[in-house]
């Protein structure tokens, strides 16, 4: 068997973390199986559909690297196929036009609720008589298309992750809506689960891997796999991401989707990479790995049954540990769009002759590519400005000499490498008679206008190049 798995988004928001996590689920599966991936844009929802959310969700699985075979289908253009599913029930005396008005379902809900029944449809509309069809069609009432549900099945199914799954019938809430009012001669709008079964059957899907929130789904949708003789696909509802306090991880936890994540400074690989570590872990106990050598161990016997808890710290790790690995003129061309951001004066023509020793220097410090923007900001400006002590420093006792020291070696000597300012900072600490100590905190100071900061000696020789240690030292000077 080929096996054929599909991502489903529905475009009514930017993709979220957790469609992006099914997704590398049903990546990892089809890639370790040598399969296929579709990816299906689940639009029928009109109002709540927009296009630049399917961009964002494209862009996002492509940015992570999730590469998909087939699609994207979207369903907006597949409603025949719904329709024809559609009357083939009504056909077969399988489903049937419901005439409820919304204050009838109304009453009949609050009527449950006084009985302490939980609220379900009681299948009034079943069995309407042709002369109550004909009077209801003749009121002009609309009319939804509900499946039967037989009440007394038990659905069983095998789950991948979590093993037998039963549901009574009884619990699925009476026939259920497979498609939106409509009058009584048309089929209106489809509803989720129909779609889903159709275009699963169609696409033969043979596997589909999704989050547990649609577990009461899947065992409606069992019943439409067999209401439409179509064998049914093996299941796997893959655990929830839950916040530090166990609860489903929303907005409200700072970002949910993935081109905020994106913009918070993490690189695809490290967020895919931790992603696959929300409810899995490989064989080997690694923890760090790209998709495809995760794909060659994956399985779902080592997908959690639990929700994954998001840990920001091991993210930021994980991420510190891609940047720190990179080449400086990856890291480089993956910062700049950063720094731009940032209103730093950088274009595709920047310097690179300073640009990539600043990265070389700076990356082993990362953990976010946004951290690159505040701690090159001393390299992007003539003058900078003074943390208060820095300040303080430059204008203790003992240190202007030392500043003017170093100024006028600066001047006569012109040095051009580590080791040319190295000898200069020995000059003068020695021409001075003070600790090295003094005149590393104090340049430190003057140059980076903070105690803080990358290597000195390197940050110097670039800012040397940039031309800016000079006028520095000399605004350093101006504050004693
Ligand atoms: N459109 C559904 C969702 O975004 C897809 C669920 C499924 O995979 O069947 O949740």
């Amino acid at each position: 068997m080929t096996v054929r798995v599909r991502l489903a988004p529905s475009p009514t928001g930017s993709l979220h973390i957790g469609t992006a996590r099914t997704g590398v689920f049903n990546w990892l599966f089809a890639r370790h199986k040598g399969g296929t991936f579709i990816l299906r844009i689940e639009d029928t929802d009109e109002e709540r559909s927009k296009s630049e959310f399917t961009d964002n969700i494209l862009s996002g699985l492509r940015w992570l690297g999730m590469n998909w075979d087939e699609g994207p289908f979207f369903q907006s253009q597949r409603l025949d196929l719904y329709s024809q599913a559609i009357q083939t029930l009504l056909d077969k005396g399988l489903a049937y036009r419901a005439y409820d008005t919304p204050e009838e379902l109304e009453a009949m809900r609050e009527a449950q609720k006084a009985k302490n029944q939980a609220p379900r449809y009681d299948n009034r509309h079943r069995d309407l008589t042709p002369d109550q069809q004909v009077a209801f069609e003749a009121a002009g009432r609309p009319a939804v298309i509900r499946f039967k549900i037989d009440d007394s099945r038990t659905i069983t199914w095998n789950d991948m992750v979590r093993g037998p799954v039963t549901w009574q019938a009884s619990d699925l809430g009476g026939d259920m809506v497979v498609a939106r009012a409509s009058s009584s001669t048309t089929i209106g709008q489809p509803l989720y689960n129909l779609a889903v079964v159709v275009d699963d059957i169609d696409m033969a899907i043979t596997h589909v891997i999704r989050g547990e929130d649609h577990i009461a789904n899947t065992a409606k949708q069992i019943l439409l796999y067999e209401a439409l003789g179509a064998a049914v696909p093996a299941f796997a509802h893959t655990p929830l991401i839950l916040n530090q306090t166990g609860q489903k991880l929303s907005k409200r936890d700072g970002v949910t989707s993935i081109s905020d994540f994106q913009k918070m400074g993490f690189v695809a690989p490290a967020l895919a990479n931790y992603m696959t570590l929300l409810g899995w872990s490989a064989p080997d106990a690694a923890e760090q790995f790209t998709l495809e050598e995760a794909a060659k161990q994956f399985s779902f016997d080592r997908v959690n049954k639990a929700g994954a808890k998001f840990d920001w710290d091991k993210l930021d790790w994980l991420n510190s540990q891609y940047l720190h690995a990179m080449e400086p003129a990856a890291l480089l061309e993956l910062a700049l769009p950063y720094l731009q951001e940032a209103g730093y004066a950088v274009d595709a023509e920047a310097d690179h002759s300073w640009l990539l020793p600043m990265m070389a220097m700076l990356a082993p410090s990362l953990t976010r590519l946004t951290d690159v923007v505040e701690q090159s900001r001393f390299f992007f400006t003539e003058t900078v400005g003074f943390t208060d002590d820095a300040k303080a420093q430059v204008q203790l006792e003992g240190v202007p000499p030392v500043l003017e020291g170093v100024l006028s070696g600066l001047t006569a000597q012109s040095p051009a490498t580590i080791d040319d300012l190295k000898a200069l900072v020995n000059d003068v600490t020695k021409a001075q008679g003070v600790k090295k100590g003094l005149v590393m905190k104090s340049l430190r100071a003057a140059l980076m206008g903070a105690l803080q900061g990358p290597d000195l000696m390197e940050s110097w020789l670039i800012l040397r190049q940039r031309g800016f240690d000079i006028p520095r030292l000399k605004e350093a000077l101006a504050l004693s």
